[in-house]
């Protein structure tokens, strides 16, 4: 990497501002303003033009893409088809998008070939879950943010893990990712996308409460945490594409 390269990791805007810096100012900014607000600030002030929703349209997805939508809704929407979805999410995807009036949703599919030279089977998540978590999602999700300054995330704190203290703006590098639901309650999320008539993921009803690709997603107890069912039996709890860069921002 040249020193200039090196550079661009770290700084944020044409003023120079340290990432880092950049994020725990908007964090403070935004200590008490609601989601809409937070978006209205990333989306509208900050990032205009520069931004992406990065979105599963899992379990909980439809509250942030109705939100996004109030705010711009030709913000680009990045979906990572990683090619193991449930058939039930690929259709949710174009039927919520209809519906909320996206109109810049992105599919982004791991390169052919990249899937030839690493999981030429189509089984590399029975083997490694990590390096096709890699091939099907972090790597395509890193093509399909060049050009962008920040992306926005649908983490909340109650996801617990690593998500336990997220910031609603945290630095990592060379991004910014906007967590604007960071503080919501799993009720809060059901309400707000009850009240707007939103259509529910179909499996929600089936006992998934939250929703990856198939091979690593089984349905969760209600006693248990909401992400319990994706990899269970490993130690994974991450697909890895946040923890690329990842830098506390407060
Ligand atoms: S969630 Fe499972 S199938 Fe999907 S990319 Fe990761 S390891 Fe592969």
């Amino acid at each position: 990497m040249t020193s200039n390269a090196a550079l661009r990791l770290v700084r944020s805007d044409d003023a120079g501002e340290p990432l880092a810096e950049r994020a725990r100012r908007l964090a403070a900014a935004s200590r008490e303003d609601s989601a809409e607000a937070i978006l209205r600030r990333a989306i509208v002030e900050e990032f205009p033009g520069r931004i992406a929703l990065v979105s599963s349209f899992g379990a909980e997805s439809a509250a942030l893409l109705h939100l996004v939508a109030s705010v711009d809704a030709s913000t680009p929407v990045i979906f990572l088809n990683t090619g193991k979805h449930f058939a039930q999410t690929l259709s949710y995807r174009k039927r919520l998008a209809r519906q909320i009036g996206l109109t810049d949703v992105r599919d982004i599919a791991p390169a052919a070939e990249d899937l030839a030279e690493r999981d030429p089977e189509g089984d590399l998540w029975r083997k490694d879950a990590d390096r096709c978590c890699h091939v099907r999602k972090v790597i395509p999700l890193q093509r399909a943010l060049a050009g962008f300054d920040a992306w926005i995330t649908g983490r909340k704190q109650f996801h617990g893990g690593l998500r336990a203290h997220l910031p609603v703006f945290e630095a990592a590098a060379p991004f910014i990712k906007v967590n604007p639901l960071a503080r919501w309650s799993p009720e809060e999320v059901a309400a707000y996308a009850a009240r707007r008539g939103l259509e529910t993921h179909p499996l929600v009803g089936e006992g998934y409460p939250s929703i990856g690709c198939w091979p690593c997603t089984h349905p969760a107890g209600p006693a248990e945490d909401a992400r319990a069912g994706r990899w269970r039996g490993a130690a994974k709890t991450e697909c890895g594409i946040h923890l690329i860069g990842a830098a506390r921002a407060n």
